[in-house]
C-alpha cells in the first residue's frame, strides 16, 4: 500500500515539476566565471585515492579518478546563543555506494539516540531554497541539498549560494524522472544519474558536488544501486519522509515530521527546498527540533563525485552558456531612449 501510494504521489509529483518545469523557464543566465572558490582543475591522471580491490569483486567498468578541488567554502562562525547548531560532522567514504536511510537501507546505523540530518531535494529554486538557506543560517545549522539537474542550470547562482554557505550538495537525477518507469532504457536511466550529475557541477561553476544522490520518489531499480555502487556514489533513502509536497499548510509538516521523529527517536529527513510549506515551516521546525533536544549532524563526503566527459559534453546542448562574451546584461544592452 505504501509503494502504491508512493508510486501515484510519484508520478502526480513528476508531473507537477515537469509542468513547474515548462511553465516556468527562467532563461538560464550565463554562469558567472567568478566564483568565489577557484576553479576546478582537470581530473588528475593519477588515481587519488585508490579504493581497495575487493578480490571477489568482478571486473567493473573504468571511470574517472574523483577531481581534486579547492575544499568548500566553511559555514559561517555562529553567533546566535542557543541556536539549533551543529552538533556532529561525519565523513562519508562513498566508495562501492553506501546506502542511507532505513526506509531503504539498513546496514549503516550510525546516528546516535536524538541525533538527525536534514536533506532538501527538488531544488534550487526562487524563493523557496533562499528562505531554506536563510532559516538554516539563522540557526546556525546544515543540510544536503539533492538538486534536480534541470533545476540547477534554471537557477545557478542559488545553487553557488547553498554550496558557498558550506552546505552539502548532492543530486538527485537530471529531470526528476522515476527510475523504475520501465519505459525507460538502461541508457536513459544512467543519463538520469549522470547528466544530473553533470548539470550541478556545472551549475556550481565546474566544482564537483558529492557523491551523494537520491532517486526520486524513492524508487530503486537495483539495477543502478548497482551502478551508482560503482561510481562510488552514496544513496539516500530517509527515515523520516516528511510528506512535505503533500501538506496543505506549512505547521502539517511541522506536525508530521516532529511526530515520526517523536516516535523513531532519530533519523535522515526528507523535506523539499522546492517547496513553499517547507520553506514557511522551517524556522519554526528548526526552532522545536533545538527544544526537543535534537541534534543535527552534517555529512560530507571524503572526495568528489566525478562526472563523466560525454555527459558533461550531453549537458552542453541544453544550456543556453555564454560563449565567448561573459559580460552581464547592463553592459551589452543600453537604453538609450524610452
Ligand atoms: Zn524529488
Amino acid at each position: 500500500m505504501r509503494v502504491a501510494a508512493g508510486l501515484i504521489l510519484a508520478s502526480a509529483m513528476s508531473v507537477a515539476l515537469t509542468g513547474a518545469a515548462r511553465s516556468q523557464t527562467p532563461a538560464a543566465k550565463p554562469a558567472a566565471a567568478t566564483q568565489a572558490a577557484p576553479a576546478a582543475p582537470a581530473p588528475a591522471a593519477a588515481p587519488a585515492t585508490a579504493p581497495a580491490a575487493t578480490a571477489a569483486a568482478p571486473a567493473q567498468p573504468a571511470f574517472p579518478p574523483p577531481p581534486k578541488q579547492a575544499p568548500q567554502p566553511a559555514r559561517a562562525a555562529c553567533n546566535t546563543p542557543g541556536a539549533l547548531g551543529v552538533a556532529r560532522t561525519v565523513e562519508i567514504d562513498t566508495t562501492g555506494g553506501p546506502g542511507f536511510g532505513f526506509e531503504h537501507f539498513k546496514e549503516l546505523d550510525f546516528l546516535r539516540d536524538k541525533e538527525v540530518v536534514l536533506t532538501f531535494d527538488d531544488g534550487p529554486w526562487p524563493k523557496n531554497t533562499p528562505a531554506v538557506l536563510k532559516a538554516l543560517a539563522d540557526e546556525c545549522t546544515t543540510g544536503i541539498f539533492f538538486s534536480i539537474g534541470k533545476h540547477a542550470t534554471y537557477e545557478p547562482e542559488i545553487l553557488k549560494q547553498v554550496y558557498a554557505a558550506g552546505h552539502t550538495v548532492g543530486t538527485h537525477t537530471w529531470s526528476h524522472a522515476n527510475l523504475n518507469n520501465k519505459k525507460l532504457t538502461e541508457a536513459q536511466r544512467k543519463e538520469e544519474i549522470e547528466k544530473g550529475l553533470s548539470a550541478v557541477k556545472w551549475a556550481l561553476g565546474g566544482i564537483s558536488p558529492s557523491p551523494f544522490f537520491r532517486f526520486p520518489a524513492l524508487q530503486h531499480p537495483p539495477e543502478m544501486v548497482t551502478y551508482l555502487g560503482n561510481r562510488n556514489t552514496a544513496i539516500f533513502s530517509c527515515d523520516i519522509d516528511s510528506f512535505d509536497f503533500k501538506a496543505s499548510k506549512p505547521e502539517k509538516v511541522i506536525e508530521t515530521v516532529m511526530k515520526k521523529l517523536d516516535s523513531k527517536g532519530k533519523g535522515i529527513i526528507l523535506m523539499h527546498d522546492f517547496q513553499k510549506h517547507t520553506a514557511e515551516a522551517l524556522p519554526e521546525l528548526l526552532k522545536r527540533l533545538k527544544a526537543g533536544g535534537y541534534k543535527v549532524v552534517a555529512m560530507r563526503a571524503k572526495f568528489p563525485a566525478s562526472t563523466l566527459p560525454e555527459y558533461d559534453q550531453e549537458l552542453l546542448k541544453d544550456v543556453k552558456l555564454p560563449t565567448v562574451s561573459n559580460r552581464p546584461v547592463n553592459s551589452v544592452v543600453t537604453t538609450v531612449s524610452e
